[in-house]
Formats: structure tokens, C-alpha cells, sequence
């Protein structure tokens, strides 16, 4: 009788969510902790959840981050460098960009991007992420130069830079065939590729928000040739602004197809629209950003479709906040992103959450929902976890979820009681 009992598998989380779904989406559910791949219709089905079905989505997602990933969090100490926000491309969708003669435009020199770097180095930080507008007149060989320049004085430093957009103006700049040009960025020192200029991996979606970008068959092009170099990349989705669940799933399932491929994306990292101070909301032409049934749908729908192809979901906080953030690493993602010490894209564009996040900051807010910190490399190779928390683990106030709705509640009356 004890044997029996014992036997019996206890009920988790995951099962009492699945009973209490629609049998459609159960079954998609239970078909990917078989890990089996999900297919177009089974993925929209579970793109347009709510209620119950919501809750059975972000359970699995969760139990399947357990299984592909541990419990670990992970986060690296990194610095964003936005070498310039003097842009041509003209993208509806951004807040960031600057024409040339406007007031705050800015070009930092070689030398400020070196120093930036070397005072990263000194705080401990292990990686640069690089990127920046597209200014008319730039030399196309630049990226090259501010490459060797940073790995000059610092070779050890992990150099994550400049988007296939940026990639693929260089090429057109350099007239060099695009293996070349990737090549002569791998020799200068870059490390990875952020995966981002990515938007909505479809031409319809991309000529609304930005008819000059890259198309879609140019994105694919830059990230499997730069596989194909051994040079590996990260995978975004921006979500939240004129697309439709559908396009998720068709941009999910490409990112699958190429890394079913190349093995070369360390990473997805959705990316909500921030669309306060951007022409693609003010001229009516988008919603005003992601909801938060969105952000979680997106965040494990990613874990569902991925099921271990890309082993790593990324919250990015500077768009989400923390507390959205820490919601969505308990729906399916595993990766806190970076310290970054400096972000000005999402900032640019109204985005709230701000400029650097100390690691003990990092750990303090991973330790509240239960799960283990780690710093990591670029790569993902765990430089150290924290089993116990330690003195610079402190929560301060401002990142509380009590501050943050307090911040934003309207000013105490001052007369008429
Ligand atoms: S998103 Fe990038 S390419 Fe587009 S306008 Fe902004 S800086 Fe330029």
C-alpha cells in the first residue's frame, strides 16, 4: 500500500493548470513537456490565451525553464556604449535617434569609447555591448577601428557589438562582400552579435515601421553567415506595437529553423515597444506599447516554441521594470540581462527604468522569487554563483513595486479637507 502511494507521482503546479484548460491548449502544452516541437497553429493557440489558460501557458514555460535550464538566474556585468545617436534610417518605432544638426546629437570619440571601456573593466564588468545610429557619413570601415582600438588596450574584454543593421552598412559603405567584412570584424575583435534590428521578422510589419530597415531576408543573412564564422549572435522580437500574435509565432518558429541550423543564438531577448516619444504611436499608428498579459504570454510563449533550441529567455529590464521583469523570469525566461551601467535607447524612447543595476541589486531581487543568482560570461559560462546571500545583496527601496506605484500616484491635495 506504502509502495503504491509512493509510487504515485505527487500533482505539481503544472498538471492542476493543465486540468483547468481549454483541452486545445492543454494538449499543445503537454505535447511540448513531451519535447516534441510545436507547430504554426499550435503556437497561435497558445499566443491568444487569457484567464486559466494563461495560467496552464506560464506554468509550463516555467516547469520546461526548469527542466532545459535549472534554477539558476543569471545575469552579466556589462556596459552599454551608444556611440552616437545621429541616425538616416528613420525608423517610426524610435525614440532614440537624432538628425545631425539637432541640439543633443552626439559622436563620442574613439578615445571617450576606450576610456568608457577601461572604467567598465575597473567596476567588473566582463562584456561591452556596442551599438549605435547610422550616421550619413560614416566611414565604413569605423566599426573596424573602434574595434581594434577597445581590444587594444583591452583584450580580454568581451566586445558584443553592432546590429546586422549596422553589419550590413558597413557593407554597402565598404563594398566588401558580406563574409569579408564579417571576417575583418572577427580578426579586429568582435566577439557576438546582438540580434536585435530584428523588429518583426516580416516585410509587411517592417515597412510599416520602418520602410529603410533591412528586410527580413538581409537580417537572416548576416546572422547565419556570422554562425557560419563561429561568430554567435543573440535573437530579439519586438512585440507591442502594429503586429498581431501570428507574427510571433512566424518569428519564433524562424529563429528555431536558423538555430536548428547554425546552433549559433546564445539567446532570445524580447523586447517591449516603448512608445511614449516615438512617431509610430504619436501618429496613431501603433498601440501604446505591450500589456502585461503580453509581456508574459511573449515570455513563455518564447520557452514553449524554443523547448531547448535556445536554451536561454532574457527579460529585458530596462523596458520591463522589475517587477514585470521577475514575473517574467517565473513564465518561462532564465536570464536577467546585464547591469549595462549606461542605456540610452529604451531611455530616449520614454522607457522608465534606468541606467545601471548594481549585481547585488541583481541577486537581492532574483533571491525574492526563490531561485538561485549566477553571474555568467557572454557566452553563458557561469563565473560564479551565490549560494547565500551576502552584503552587497540590498534591495533598495526604489526598485520595490510598493515604491514604484507610489512614485506614480498623483501628489498628495494639499488644502480642502
Ligand atoms: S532604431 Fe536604429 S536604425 Fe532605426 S532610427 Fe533608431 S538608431 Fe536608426
Amino acid at each position: 500500500m506504502l509502495k503504491a502511494a509512493s509510487l504515485e507521482r505527487r500533482e505539481t503546479p503544472w498538471d492542476r493548470a493543465l486540468r483547468a484548460a481549454r483541452p486545445s491548449v492543454a494538449n499543445a502544452l503537454e505535447k511540448a513537456l513531451a519535447g516534441e516541437d510545436l507547430g504554426f497553429e499550435e503556437g497561435v493557440t497558445l499566443a491568444n490565451v487569457e484567464g486559466d489558460d494563461l495560467l496552464a501557458l506560464v506554468r509550463v514555460a516555467d516547469e520546461i525553464r526548469r527542466r532545459v535550464i535549472g534554477d539558476r538566474i543569471t545575469y552579466v556585468v556589462n556596459r552599454n556604449l551608444n556611440f552616437t545617436n545621429v541616425c538616416i534610417v528613420g525608423c517610426a518605432f524610435c525614440g532614440f535617434s537624432r538628425g545631425p544638426d539637432s541640439p543633443d546629437a552626439y559622436f563620442h570619440s574613439t578615445d571617450t569609447l576606450v576610456a568608457k571601456s577601461v572604467e567598465a573593466v575597473a567596476l567588473g564588468a566582463t562584456e561591452v555591448c556596442i551599438q549605435g545610429g547610422l550616421p550619413k557619413d560614416l566611414d565604413g570601415y569605423y566599426y573596424v577601428q573602434l574595434l581594434r582600438a577597445i581590444k587594444d588596450r583591452l583584450p580580454d574584454l568581451h566586445v558584443h557589438a553592432y546590429s546586422p543593421m549596422e553589419i550590413t552598412y558597413g557593407v554597402e559603405k565598404t563594398r566588401l562582400p558580406l563574409r569579408q567584412y564579417l571576417l575583418m570584424l572577427k580578426d579586429a575583435g568582435l566577439d557576438s552579435i546582438p540580434g536585435t534590428a530584428a523588429e518583426i521578422l516580416d516585410d509587411q510589419v517592417r515597412r510599416s515601421l520602418s520602410p529603410n530597415k533591412l528586410k527580413v531576408r538581409q537580417w537572416i543573412e548576416v546572422i547565419r553567415t556570422a554562425h557560419s564564422l563561429g561568430i554567435p549572435s543573440t535573437s530579439t522580437m519586438m512585440y507591442g506595437h502594429t503586429e498581431v500574435p501570428e507574427h510571433w509565432v512566424r518569428h519564433l518558429l524562424l529563429l528555431r529553423d536558423i538555430q536548428k541550423d547554425t546552433g549559433g543564438f546564445t539567446e532570445f531577448v524580447p523586447l517591449g515597444f516603448i512608445h511614449f516619444r516615438t512617431k509610430l504611436f504619436q501618429s496613431g499608428r501603433a498601440r501604446p506599447g505591450r500589456s502585461d498579459s503580453e509581456d508574459l504570454i511573449v515570455h513563455a510563449l518564447a520557452r514553449v516554441l524554443l523547448n531547448g533550441y535556445i536554451r536561454n529567455v532574457q527579460v529585458s529590464w530596462v523596458k520591463l521594470g522589475f517587477e514585470e521583469s521577475l514575473a517574467c523570469l517565473e513564465a518561462g525566461a532564465n536570464d536577467f540581462g546585464g547591469t549595462l551601467m549606461e542605456e540610452s535607447i529604451s531611455k530616449a524612447a520614454g522607457a522608465n527604468f534606468g541606467e545601471y543595476v548594481s549585481p547585488g541589486e541583481f541577486r537581492a531581487m532574483i533571491r525574492t522569487i526563490g531561485r538561485i543568482p549566477a553571474e555568467r560570461a557572454t557566452s553563458y559560462e557561469i563565473r560564479k554563483v551565490f549560494g547565500h546571500a551576502d552584503a552587497e545583496e540590498r534591495l533598495p527601496l526604489e526598485r520595490t513595486a510598493m515604491f514604484a506605484a507610489a512614485a506614480s500616484h498623483a501628489p498628495i491635495p494639499k488644502a480642502g479637507y
